[in-house]
């Protein structure tokens, strides 16, 4: 079964965002089945970091359905704030997800470590943990990182999340501004997905 050439596919996030991303990089010939309409609800994320969190939901989400999951766990480590939010990265936008809360905690974060970081780079990085998991069974797990910097303030309403805030090293302008194309190509997910490319 695991040797064989993958066809069909869960993808195991209900991000919307998240998915259409996935979608975006994965090979046309396999069938993509989402989580939507399915009724499942989420795994909890006890993991310690990325990876354990993205094996967590690719092994349920297939234990769910019988279907070869592929799921990622990612999110955006700043390194004044001790990596937070790290693996918590989600729940900072509250319950409903809200990242304009999400980017207003962190600013208020920064502001407690340091009054005057807006004028400083304020190193950060995005991580993300790709899965494929069947059953009960880890398949493969790679994980992918862009380092770059905290924006003084949100720019741009392309992506989701903390792409407002993201600058890229050596690039100018945040994630949120980039269009999905250019950041697809960039980021985080797009270099683990090459990792795990082999194994599709
Ligand atoms: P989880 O992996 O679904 O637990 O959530 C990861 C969270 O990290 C997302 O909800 C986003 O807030 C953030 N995140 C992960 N990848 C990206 C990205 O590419 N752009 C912006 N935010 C991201």
């Amino acid at each position: 079964m695991l040797n064989k050439k993958i066809k069909k596919l869960l993808i195991g996030t209900n991000n919307r965002g998240k998915l259409k991303e996935i979608r975006d990089l994965l090979p046309k010939n396999i069938k993509t089945f989402s989580l939507s309409g399915l009724k499942i609800k989420s795994p909890k994320e006890n993991g310690k970091n990325f990876s354990q969190n993205s094996l967590i939901k690719s092994k349920y989400y297939s234990k769910k359905t019988g279907l070869i999951c592929l799921a990622d766990d990612s999110g955006l480590e700043i390194d004044l704030l001790k990596k937070r939010p790290g693996i918590f990265s989600a729940r900072w936008g509250g319950k409903n997800s809200n990242f304009s809360k999400a980017i207003k905690k962190i600013f208020r974060e920064l502001n407690k470590k340091d009054k005057n970081w807006k004028n400083k780079k304020i190193k950060a990085r995005f991580v993300c943990a790709l899965s494929l998991s069947f059953l009960n069974k880890k398949i493969i797990c790679v994980v992918g990182k862009v380092e770059g910097t905290i924006s003084p303030e949100p720019k741009g309403n392309n992506g989701f999340g903390y792409d407002p805030i993201f600058i890229l090293k050596n690039k100018k302008k945040t994630f949120g501004e980039m269009k999905p194309s250019q950041k697809y190509k960039l980021d985080h997910r797009y270099i683990a997905f090459k990792k795990i490319k082999k194994f599709l």
